[in-house]
This record gives C-alpha cells, structure tokens and sequence, in this order.
C-alpha cells in the first residue's frame, strides 16, 4: 500500500516540475535559444560566389581581390579557376 502512495507522490512531483517547466518556456521575457521559431528573422545578407571553388558565403565573410570573393585565404591566394 505504501508503494502506491509514494507513485502518486512521485507522479504528482513529476506533473507538478513539467508543468512550472513548461510555464517557464512560455514565458515571453524568457529567454530564447537562437534560431528559435518566435522572434525577428536574421536579417538578410548579400551571398557572394567564390570564385576559386563556386561555393556560396556571406560577403562579411568573403575575401575579396580584384572585385572577385572568395571563401578563404587559401583559394584568394590561388586566384579563380582556371576554366
Ligand atoms: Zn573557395
């Protein structure tokens, strides 16, 4: 019998912890992992084409010479593909 009350305890324990947990995710001052699905998109960025291996990358992120981007210092310092 003993056994029984302490399950009831321990569910309504368990009931009890995910429900403050859950009020506290709803929270709208809570704070949010990024990327979440609420809250303001990234804003957009310019996408620029390396020109050594064709991938695309953020221009804050690119090297640039000679008006061309690249997507590391490695294929900068290799210059575009030779076509
Ligand atoms: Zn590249």
């Amino acid at each position: 019998m003993s056994r029984l009350v302490i399950l009831v305890l321990l569910v309504l324990v368990v009931g009890w912890w995910l429900q403050r947990r859950i009020a506290r995710l709803r929270q709208p001052g809570a704070p949010q992992a990024p990327g979440g699905s609420r809250g303001k998109a990234p804003a957009p960025q310019d996408m620029v084409v390396c020109a050594h291996c064709g991938v695309h990358l953020p221009s804050a992120d690119a090297w640039i010479q000679d008006r061309l981007s690249y997507c590391c210092e490695e294929h900068r310092r290799l210059g575009p593909k030779a076509s």
